[in-house]
């Protein structure tokens, strides 16, 4: 069996997309399918719901990504809580941000945070996750959290 990372109902092995919402499972997932489901995710807290939309990523390890939007804001601000920074690879985090969005990132209390669109997230959190946890190109999410509120 393989719970859908998106609805959480169990598919049986063989199975392609998820046969209760249609999303494709995740372990056939390329990195450029996997942006795009982070692309349709970001889009999601921009335009629908309300002023405390986030989606969080996760991936094995409990290591995650957020991001907070609201309703017809184009702008997301991405959270990665220092915790989730593997030692001496702030440095990637702040070059990934830079080069994507030619801003530096925030530096918060518990987390970093940098502002950016929705094109610019989503690959970012693909870079992110590849490069700061030196992930392989078929890297699983374990979970997604989408909340529109
Ligand atoms: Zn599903």
């Amino acid at each position: 069996m393989i719970k859908c990372i998106v609805c959480k109902s169990k598919n049986p092995d063989y199975a392609e997309y998820c046969l209760k919402c249609g999303v494709k499972i995740i372990k056939a997932w390329t990195p450029s399918e996997r942006i795009e489901f982070y692309r349709s995710c970001l889009q999601k807290i921009t335009s629908e719901g309300g002023e405390g939309n986030f989606v969080v990523f996760t991936i094995p390890g409990d290591l995650f990504i957020q991001f907070a939007g609201e309703v017809n804001n184009p702008t997301v601000v991405l959270d990665i809580p220092y915790q989730n920074i593997p030692p001496g690879k702030a440095y990637v985090l702040e070059r990934v941000i830079y080069a994507e969005t030619g801003k530096t990132p925030y530096r918060g209390e518990m987390s970093y945070q940098a502002e950016m669109n929705v094109e610019q997230a989503a690959q970012i959190t693909e870079t992110l996750f590849r490069q700061l946890y030196n992930l392989p190109e078929n890297y699983p999410l374990t979970s997604v959290e989408l909340v529109l509120e």
